[in-house]
């Protein structure tokens, strides 16, 4: 492994000048000349750097270059637009399929694509699931794939996605020659990880420091009815410097947005419950400048390029050291001085907790997802995530990881992404289009618009029906039929509804120790989430340096302390303890299950009256209205596994 700079001493001005000619910039930053150029030389390679530090351009010059295709696989496809806008805008041919492409639009990616004038595609990695897509992968010629965000693929790291795990094989599957891993934030475990993967030797992980000298890091101890008060203090000292402030929950966004409001600090609150065009116009204002405060959950500052960042408050804990390193990085970009604290105590930690427990699958729901997978009577099982999801009581992402759990050992794989439902807008009236089919064809066209189930300006078009009102109309045809009138330019295509489709190759198994054995590895993975939380507090009080160890985390050393973070300053913060809360009695907690019995059905086990309790949403719990319940979250400021114990009694016989 490197610390970068790198000893690039030989004069190698062919480099900078493409650098110059193709992106504007007259010098490489940090790591990226070692990383390029490692490329170019035909290897793979990793690139570890903070945030804002420039990782995208290590494969777009190389994509350049390079004398095929860059395969670019990205979990934030949807914020890739201002890359591609930027890539276009210095004429370099790139590209994004997404899933709001018309067809049309998607056919002329890919015509670009084979025709070889794209240099640039980005792709979720769903999109390798698509059959369409796969089979016009396989005619193309491939350079190089990124995995954007790669700690993804480590179930040791940070948001992990099962579909990542799947990446080493789809680069064998399409012979792509070369890889390049970017992340911002990866521990030594996640590095080794994810080099083991793809087979990448250490010595080709370049990792530029974590240390970043303009930002103080600060850590203030202070009960929670204390929190709102000092934040309104700390804002007004500077009320138009753009700030950030993470909490956890969406009503804890909306709640201290207001406050903050009503003492005249405008700030709005921004979360995944917002429509996306409010969303994208508060970030649009943030940028501009005309909103300097954004109170946010975690899913704010993703992709978001703004360089005079001056605070990020952490009016909450933040859920991962990772987490932390990753938010803390949006500030200061410009490199001024800028404050990064946190508000820390104990009282909301079973509340963070809780988002673990919530997605480990029970036994009973994993066996019956296995019983269900054994007892399949066809080679071909067609699943909608959502209603397998809510059958078998388990969130989706833990769903979605157990199916790519069962493809790595071979008992299903996924074959190909259908959709059931299909919506179009017109570009020109019905009638203009009939005019141009006659006989029967012109029957089976009107059979399909007869379907149509209109809306202000899409319509859906149920294909059972259609099928149902006219015996010629298969399936395939009327598919057909769409895609055709899409080309034409008649009308725009919209998929949606997606059924995934599997094949089960093996049901040998046996559910129930195939459940036992799948069961644990989730309780593993329960346990280092939980250690997550743990590991964070543990920096929080940390009797040294918090710059020297936030990045020792990540594998780096600095040798000296930074001197102006709040350690080194005032000395180590001592959080308050968690304040006791009433015991658990055996009263309170038959009280509290009153009627749930009855209300859970075939359902009541100990694992669900837990969640229930704990204020955790589950999707059966969706379906059951466990909202409503008044004894739903009675319990959250209680540690989930005190609530397990004290109720497991109740379940004894
Ligand atoms: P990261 O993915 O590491 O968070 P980006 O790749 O998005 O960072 O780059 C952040 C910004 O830095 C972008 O605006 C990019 O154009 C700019 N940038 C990258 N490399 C250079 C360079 N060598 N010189 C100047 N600006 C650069
Ligand atoms: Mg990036």
């Amino acid at each position: 492994m490197n610390f970068s700079p790198v000893n690039s001493q030989q004069p190698a001005p062919a480099l900078e000048t493409a650098l110059e000619k193709h992106f504007g910039f007259n010098q490489f930053r940090p790591g990226q000349r070692e990383v390029v150029e490692r490329l170019l030389n035909g290897e793979s390679a990793v690139a570890i750097f903070p945030t804002g530090a420039g990782k995208s351009l290590c494969y777009q010059l190389p994509a350049l270059l390079l004398p095929h295709l860059t395969l670019v696989v990205s979990p934030l496809l949807a914020l890739m637009k201002d890359q591609i806008d930027f890539l276009q805008s210095r004429g370099i041919a790139a590209a994004r399929l997404d899933s709001s492409l018309s067809r049309t639009d998607y056919d002329a990616i890919l015509n670009q694509a084979r025709q070889g004038q794209l240099k640039i595609l980005m792709i979720s990695v769903e999109r390798f699931r698509n059959e369409r897509f796969r089979a016009q992968l396989m005619r193309l010629k491939l350079s190089l794939l990124v995995v954007d965000e790669a700690h993804c693929i480590s179930e040791w790291g940070h948001n992990f996605r099962p579909e990542y795990l799947k990446l080493p094989q789809y680069r064998q599957e399409f012979a792509l020659p070369q890889v390049l891993l970017l992340t911002a934030t990866a521990t030594p475990e996640v590095r080794q990880d994810m080099c083991q993967k793809f087979a990448i030797p250490a010595q080709n992980v370049t990792l530029t420091g974590f240390y970043r000298p303009n930002l103080n890091l600060q850590v203030t101890p202070l009960a929670e009815d204390k929190k709102i008060a000092h934040l309104q203090a700390r804002l007004l000292a500077t009320p138009q410097a753009p700030t950030i402030v993470y909490v956890t929950l969406q009503k804890t966004a909306e709640w201290v947005a207001a406050e903050l409001s009503q003492a005249g600090l405008p700030a709005r609150a921004y979360h995944a419950g917002l429509e996306s065009s409010e969303r994208e116009q508060i970030q649009n204002a943030f940028l501009a400048g005309e909103c300097p405060c954004v109170v946010a959950t975690i899913a704010f500052g993703m992709g978001i390029d703004k360089a005079d960042i001056r605070r990020v408050i952490h009016y909450d804990l933040p859920k991962s050291i990772e987490n932390y390193s990753q938010e803390i990085g949006r500030a200061g970009r410009d490199g001024k001085e800028s404050r990064c604290e946190v508000l820390v105590n104990r009282q909301r930690v079973s509340v963070l907790e809780n988002f673990v427990y919530g997605d480990t699958p029970s036994l009973v729901s994993l066996q019956g997802l296995l019983n269900e997978i054994k007892g399949h009577p066809e080679p071909l099982w067609e699943v909608k995530l959502r209603s397998l999801s809510q059958a078998f009581d388990i969130r989706e992402l833990p769903l979605k990881t157990l199916l790519v759990y069962l493809d790595l050992r071979g008992i299903l794989s996924p074959k190909y992404t259908r959709f059931d439902d299909y919506s179009l807008k017109f570009n020109r009236p019905v009638e203009a289009i009939m005019d141009q089919f006659q006989g029967e064809r012109r029957d089976f066209v009107a059979a399909i618009f007869d379907a149509a189930e209109t809306k202000r300006v899409w319509s859906r078009i149920p294909i059972d029906k259609v099928q149902a009102n006219y015996d010629r109309a298969d399936r395939q045809r009327v598919i057909v039929a769409l895609d055709y009138f899409a080309e034409k330019g008649w009308i725009e295509l919209e998929t949606k509804q997606a059924v995934e489709v599997f094949e089960i190759s093996d049901q040998s198994f046996d559910p129930k120790h195939l459940a036992r054995e799948l069961a644990a590895v989730f309780a593993d993975k329960e346990i280092t989430e939980v250690a997550r939380i743990a590991q964070i507090l543990a920096l929080f009080e940390s009797p040294s340096c918090l710059s020297a160890r936030l990045a020792a985390y990540f594998g780096e050393n600095i040798s000296q302390n930074c001197g102006h973070c709040s350690v080194c300053l005032t000395g180590a913060a001592e959080i308050p303890p968690f304040e006791a809360l009433a015991p658990l009695t055996a009263e309170k907690l038959t009280e509290l299950c009153l009627g749930l019995p009855e209300k859970l059905g075939p359902h009541d086990s100990l694992g669900l009256r837990c969640k229930m309790l704990c204020g955790i949403s589950t999707p059966l719990g969706t379906r059951l209205k466990l909202k409503q319940l008044p004894a739903f979250g009675a319990l959250e400021q209680y540690p989930f596994a005190e609530v397990r114990a004290a109720l497991r009694p109740f379940f004894a016989n």
